[in-house]
């Protein structure tokens, strides 16, 4: 394939995985193999860790600056290649080109806010209460850290973890979901083109997840792990983690809420319902996965989204003018159509969409009115482009739906009463609030969840922090 490297990217050198052995990467729009890419085994795994703990000391040792202009480069030269790293997102993920496009620049932003962040690592100093002591606060990379990275967002779910880890002073393991790593490994390329040094960054990508990732979470060596992906595979990281008492950071599951109130200028509601819901064909941690609506506004609503989303045109992400792409697989894809049969079979209407089509992987934009609470859509994360409406009367009821949910990732909130505002930011239980406004995602705020959406924050001045350490010295005077 056109400028990938389909090879473990270790201590700088491209190499075949233990014995030769290969998995096969396929485009979700066809069923067809693109490649084969190398399948480390356990060993492939630990040597990746030893090529970034040989320079983790001498990493540490750079100029702030130093470490900052590199991923400067990497930004623009990720910038200057955007179309092709948008081809190969949309052959390996499907979204449709401009989705990547899109997902190329937010993610090519985390290196530029990064760069910026690099000379900014600050320390204290202060004279103890007594007045006998001086009290010095300084910051250290964390040390090696292992990346795990989810399929949906190819590019911007590694850029969030590595540019901060290069900014700070870490070396890191990346291990990109086995479904899409072409983009990973595509970017390995351009951040040496940029000057990274020789195992500062290391590229793993493997079938036997589970059995590669656990050595090294293991090992004495590591001393941080992040981790984006789904809420059961996260708890069952966490539980690894504690053995070594690592750093852990976790991005996991959503099940945001997008609340329209009775006041809500309904034009801005239903353009922030787009987004919300259709970016990413609704593959996203992020994407709204509940409509709670006002009940004297959820009928007129309602008809305006499912308007604008059965007009979307459907096909393969590839192609021109096509705005939803196939779902990531026919396993994801029957697990939609089975969240909206059984909500149809619960009560609910579908105003567009809902009906499975023969093709596997792909499924229509679906508006449901009348959903029920008993509903799984209500409980479960959808991923997909399906957007249930349920109704509330009181303020409160509103709000209190909202929360009522596992996750604590998102919410978004359309109204125009100014303390009303205030009573919905302050009353939700999540770790970010959109108000007015259907995407959140910004590489100047802190990204990340509360309860079982995770913890740890991913950009903003926060992101930084996940990979340093805090030193105190006590200086006697
Ligand atoms: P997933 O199944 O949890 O996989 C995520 C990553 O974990 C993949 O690289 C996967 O590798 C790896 N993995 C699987 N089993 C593992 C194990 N036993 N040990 C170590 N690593 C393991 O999630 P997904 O289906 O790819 O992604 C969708 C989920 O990610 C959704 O729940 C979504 O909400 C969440 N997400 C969260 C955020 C956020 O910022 N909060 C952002 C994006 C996505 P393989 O590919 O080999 O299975």
């Amino acid at each position: 394939m056109a400028g990938v490297r389909p090879q473990l990217f270790i201590g700088g050198q491209w190499r075949d995985a233990e014995g030769g052995k290969t998995l096969p990467v396929e485009d979700p729009s066809t069923g067809n193999v693109l490649v084969e890419v190398a399948d480390a085994s356990a060993a492939d795994g630990v040597a990746a860790l030893d090529a970034a703990v040989a320079v983790q000391s001498e990493w540490a040792a750079t100029a702030p600056r130093d470490r900052g202009e590199i991923l400067r480069s990497a930004f623009e030269l990720i910038t200057e290649n955007t179309d092709d790293l948008a081809m190969l997102m949309t052959l390996e993920m499907g979204k449709p080109l401009s989705e990547s496009k899109a997902e190329i620049g937010y993610g090519a932003e985390f290196f530029r806010w990064f760069s910026e962040e690099a000379v900014r690592i600050a320390g204290r100093y202060s004279v103890a209460p007594n007045g006998q002591t001086r009290l010095l606060t300084l910051k250290q990379p964390v040390g090696p850290c292992l990346m795990i990275t989810p399929w949906n967002f190819p590019l911007a779910m590694g850029t969030r973890k590595i540019g901060p880890a290069i900014a700070a002073g870490c070396t890191m393991v990346v291990k990109p979901a086995q479904q899409t790593p072409l983009t990973m490994l595509r970017l390995a390329d351009l951040l040496t083109e940029a000057g990274l040094p020789d195992g500062v960054l290391n590229v793993v990508t493997t079938s036997t997840t589970g059995d590669v990732m656990a050595p090294l979470i293991a090992d004495p060596r590591l001393r941080k792990l992040t981790f984006t992906g789904s809420t059961p595979i996260g708890k069952k990281l966490i539980e690894q983690s504690a053995a070594g008492v690592l750093r852990v950071s976790m991005e996991l599951g959503g099940n945001a809420p997008f609340l329209v109130f009775d006041d809500a200028d309904l034009d801005r509601a239903v353009d922030g319902a787009m987004l919300a819901k259709m970016r990413n064909v609704g593959e996203a941690c992020t994407a709204a996965n509940r409509f709670i609506v006002h009940e004297s506004v959820a009928e007129e609503f309602g008809r305006r989204l499912a308007e604008r989303m059965g007009a979307m045109v459907v096909g393969r992400g590839t192609e021109e003018g096509v705005e939803v792409g196939p779902l990531i697989d026919k396993t994801q894809r029957d697990k939609v159509a089975d969240l909206v049969d059984d909500a149809l079979a619960k009560g609910a209407t579908a105003l567009t969409g809902g009906v499975r089509p023969d093709n596997d992987t792909y499924y229509p934009p679906t508006v449901l009115a009348g959903v029920r609470l008993d509903a799984q859509v209500a409980t479960e994360e959808i991923f997909g482009p399906v957007a249930p409406i349920f109704t509330f009367a009181e303020e409160q009821e509103g709000i209190d739906m909202a929360n009522d949910t596992e996750y604590g990732l998102v919410a978004y909130a359309f109204t125009q009463d100014h303390a009303r505002v205030v009573r919905v930011y302050e009353g939700l239980d999540t770790g970010m609030v959109g108000i007015n406004q259907g995407v959140v995602s910004n590489p100047a705020a802190p990204f990340g969840g509360m309860k079982s959406s995770g913890y740890g924050r991913e950009g903003g001045a926060e992101g930084i922090e996940e990979y340093l350490e805090t030193k105190y010295v006590g200086l006697a005077l």
